[in-house]
């Protein structure tokens, strides 16, 4: 019932595009697309749009759709517009428990499992390597003359060098990948964040976490690798001593699947000879959080679907009225639309765009990306990581026409900028920028609707909306034609990365 249901609306929506392109209906207004695209990206039939749900399937074919009847170029795999997106799905562990001495664990409470297989072992061989940490440049190893082969090995968190927060979360992975390589059946690291409480990580790590999947298969960890709060092991320096002592540990295992979500992705070629080499990148999220509990936030039984009218339909509206302008209006550089994936969930979409371009990324010279939280002004546009890419100039040109201002880089304690899919392109040395619509601060109007079931098409303003959709494309086209290459300015964070991207060093 489900499928079918989905199927049909897709053949409404495909239906209506296909007359509305065979009659001699009039050609829509611009204010009337916008409201179009966004009154069916937030409609309650789409569910809120949470990746790998029907409802974002239906989205991601209604952009593709859009593309195709404006002559955007299929940029995806097998020349369709979709890029697969693999996503690593893993849930909790169910119960578990260890003891070790005289102290005992249990889950959720001072135990957290982050991966592995289930497991039962009794009085099983375990042993202390130190920070468990490997690093040829300074001659260390922590595994040198230990054998951890078939034991349970405890380690220190973080590295020699740090266990600064950062420190501790960075060096995971690579502690993980050692311990399992040389065949350790569980790494347990030893909490010890004192100003980070256990419970938040406990919190975080007990519900379902959806990451990128590394090869595309699936491949759950076999390895057991957990966390204690050392503040309960009184005897732990006891340990540290030993050769090797004795734990219990038990487990109803981390359970991975992996699933496809989809970037959509065309191309307008660019008119020039030699600037269609270059390549700007514009890009939207098309994702928001689903329903009920998945939101994460108040709803009731009379509205649960968190529509992300603001977060993010008018993003894609931009993205889609920017297509419709450059389809008309060929530019000479060449020109990317990505709506992105996935970025609810920690940006994974543009991450892997990122990780997987189309063209050869030092030929992507400028993202801008469109997202926002909703709007509390409304004469005016808001650029996160304005004065940082050199193309001011044309950003006051675009919003001028339509008679905005604009607010650069609003409310910075939220840091704004690494809280988009532009800082997927930006880490790798690309100019990038995010658009939103004007925002003052996070003030009660703009809160009354983020990431809320308030969030619908019949509060937006399409006036505005409309305005700043027309800006978001012009500045695109100014972009696109600048007889200039855009750069980060001197001494930004990011500047380094550029350099080194498109060989300036
Ligand atoms: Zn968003």
């Amino acid at each position: 019932m489900k499928f079918l249901h989905v199927c049909t609306f897709l053949l409404f929506s495909i239906l209506a595009f296909s007359q509305a392109k065979s009659t001699s209906i009039p050609i829509s207004s611009d204010r009337e697309l916008v409201e179009q695209h966004i009154r069916f990206l937030a409609s309650d039939e789409l569910k809120g749009r949470r990746v790998l749900s029907e409802g974002i399937e239906v989205a991601g074919q209604y952009i593709a759709d859009y593309y195709s009847m404006n002559g955007i170029k299929p940029l995806g795999e097998e020349d369709t517009y979709f890029q697969k997106v693999p996503l690593k799905i893993s849930q909790p562990a169910g119960s578990g428990s260890m003891s070790v001495g005289k102290e005992s664990f249990e889950l959720g409470k001072n135990l957290v499992i982050l991966s592995g297989k289930k497991v039962d072992l009794k009085q099983h061989a375990s042993i202390f390597a130190g920070h468990g940490w490997i690093d040829s440049t300074r001659n260390h190893d922590d595994y040198k003359n230990l054998d951890i082969k078939g034991k349970i090995v405890y380690v220190l968190p973080g590295t020699p060098e740090s266990s600064s927060p950062m420190a501790v979360f960075e060096a995971m992975a690579s502690k993980q990948a050692w311990a399992s390589e040389k065949g350790a059946v569980a790494l347990i690291e030893l909490y010890r964040l004192n100003n980070f409480p256990f419970q938040f990580f406990v919190n975080y790590f007990n519900k379902e976490q959806i990451s990128l999947s590394k090869d595309g298969k699936e491949n759950s960890d076999q390895m057991t690798y957990a966390w204690i709060k050392e503040t309960d092991l009184e005897n732990i320096n006891a340990l540290k001593g030993k050769a090797s002592f004795l734990s219990d540990l038990k487990h109803s295992g981390v359970e991975s699947t992996i699933s496809i979500c989809r970037n959509v992705v065309g191309l307008i070629q660019g008119s020039d000879p030699e600037l269609s080499k270059e390549y700007i990148l514009v890009t939207a999220h098309y994702d928001h959080v689903g329903v009920g509990e998945q939101g994460g936030a108040a709803y009731s039984e009379e509205d649960s679907i968190f529509n992300g009218a603001r977060d993010n339909a008018i993003g894609v509206s931009a993205l889609l009225s920017t297509a419709k302008l450059l389809a008309e209006n060929r530019p000479q550089r060449s020109i990317i639309f990505a709506a992105v994936t996935a970025e609810e969930v920690g940006l994974l979409g543009s991450k892997y765009f990122a990780d997987h371009t189309p063209v050869p990324i030092e030929q992507i010279i400028y993202n801008i990306n469109t997202d926002g939280a909703g709007y509390n002004n409304t004469n005016a546009i808001s650029v996160i990581g304005f004065g940082r890419t050199g193309v001011d100039d044309l950003l006051f040109k675009a919003s001028k026409e339509k008679q905005l201002e604009i607010i650069p880089n609003p409310v910075p304690e939220q840091n704004l900028f690494d809280r988009s899919d532009n800082v997927s392109f930006a880490v790798k040395g690309i100019p990038a920028i995010c658009v939103s619509p004007g925002i003052t601060s996070f003030d009660a109007v703009l809160m009354k609707n983020y990431h809320q079931v308030s969030d619908e098409a019949d509060t937006i303003d399409f006036d505005y909306v409309t305005k700043y959709c027309q800006t978001f494309a012009q500045a695109t086209q100014l972009i696109a034609n600048w007889t200039q290459k855009p750069f980060w300015v001197t001494g930004d964070k990011y500047e380094d990365a550029g350099k080194k991207l498109y060989g300036l060093e």
